[in-house]
């Protein structure tokens, strides 16, 4: 016999499982709410007011879905032992510095990846053994990417020190800054060291990068980036298109 559809997870801890994944962001609310209602095991977990709360929410409501949220999110924080903040970050997560204490102090340096990739770390979560793969982006948005690692390729890594492609570009984490928002304003870019060498290396990982790239990337206008360029290209292998 096939199981093409394996029965959902209905033990109380799964359950609770797929409701966080929903509330740090892991699921849509389209997910969510098709969920919600495949699964009549939700009722025993939040109890009938709960559930009928979440089952008669409007979804397509956003103002609806943020109360439902809120809510559950406090039954959610209630039912779990949150010894750590693991469950309540994404996948993908950006976490910005000075904001991260409460997260990162379960959190234990596993491995540094060393010179060439100066940025990246992984830690593991000594109350909850998750692992994460984090890169510390301090040069432009003062944040640190994070990505939950799975079993595998954390086995894989003790193994043979194989470490996970995603943060090994600078750009990419300059993307993931942008996609959550977080662009900074730079005072005096001309005299930011840090600037300077963001863009050498973006030039060097991406040869021909163009020039409106990088004014997204580093919210930073043309001008000031062409007279960087201009002033950097010298001494140095770096290859912008100023035309793109
Ligand atoms: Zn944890």
């Amino acid at each position: 016999m096939t199981d093409a559809h394996p029965p959902t997870a209905t033990t109380p801890n799964a359950l609770l499982d797929t409701l966080w994944r929903f509330l740090r962001g892991d699921m849509t609310t389209s997910e969510f709410e098709g969920w919600t209602y495949e699964t009549p095991a939700l009722e025993a977990l939040l109890g009938p007011d709960l559930y009928l709360a979440v089952v008669s929410t409007f979804f397509s409501n956003p103002e609806e879905v943020d109360k439902t949220r809120d809510i559950l999110e406090r039954f959610a924080r209630e039912q779990t032992d949150m010894r750590c903040e693991c469950i309540t970050l994404r996948s993908l997560d950006v976490v910005d510095m000075g904001h991260h204490e409460h997260i990162f102090k379960t959190l234990d340096k596993l491995a540094s990846r060393g010179p060439q990739y100066w940025w990246l770390s992984i830690e593991v979560c000594r109350e909850c053994t998750q692992p994460w793969l984090i890169a510390s982006e301090e040069r432009q948005n003062d944040v640190f990417c994070m990505r939950r690692l799975s079993t595998e390729e954390h086995a894989l890594f003790l193994e043979s020190g194989t470490w996970p492609s995603d943060f090994d570009s600078y750009g990419r984490l300059l993307e993931i800054g942008r996609e959550a928002g977080r662009s900074v304003r730079w005072v005096a870019p001309l005299e930011a060291g840090s600037v300077r060498e963001t863009i050498a290396d973006l030039a060097k990982e991406r040869p021909g990068i163009g020039l409106s790239e990088l004014c997204s990337l580093l919210n930073l206008d043309a001008q000031t980036i062409t007279t960087i360029v201009e002033d950097i290209s010298d001494d140095r292998n770096i290859r912008v298109d100023l035309q793109k």
